[in-house]
């Protein structure tokens, strides 16, 4: 499986192949980037905030604020569920994710949410 991101809407999807092109809602037709294939380590783009979980840093093309991704690792995806109470995003990790690359904040501050 490999994750694919339009780049026009922002969409991502777990696909062996590329998706379809129909139902974009941001253009005539989605236009997918293949970012890699799926894995268990949580990357975030401190640009347009997308998270994927992939095997290595995802590919820096298709960023939809920039004129390429920046991933930052948060870490590998666990059962424990973490919430950053500044940007709102939700992550599931093995330990508390890194700090680095929130879009609000100059920190993700998480909190845990499962007990
Ligand atoms: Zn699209
Ligand atoms: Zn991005
Ligand atoms: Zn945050």
């Amino acid at each position: 499986m490999k994750n694919f991101q339009c780049k026009k809407c922002g969409t991502l999807i777990q696909s062996d192949r590329a998706p379809s092109v129909s139902g974009c809602r941001a253009s005539s037709f989605h236009q997918w980037v293949d970012l890699g294939d799926v894995g268990d380590e949580n990357f975030q783009c401190k640009k347009c905030g997308t998270l994927v979980l992939s095997q290595k840093r995802p590919s820096v093309s298709g960023c939809m604020a920039s004129s390429f991704h920046q991933w930052q690792d948060l870490g590998h995806t666990g059962s424990d569920v973490y919430q950053c109470q500044k940007c709102g995003l939700t992550i599931h990790g093995d330990k508390r994710p890194s700090v680095s690359g929130c879009m609000r904040a100059s920190f993700h501050q998480w909190n845990k949410l499962n007990r």
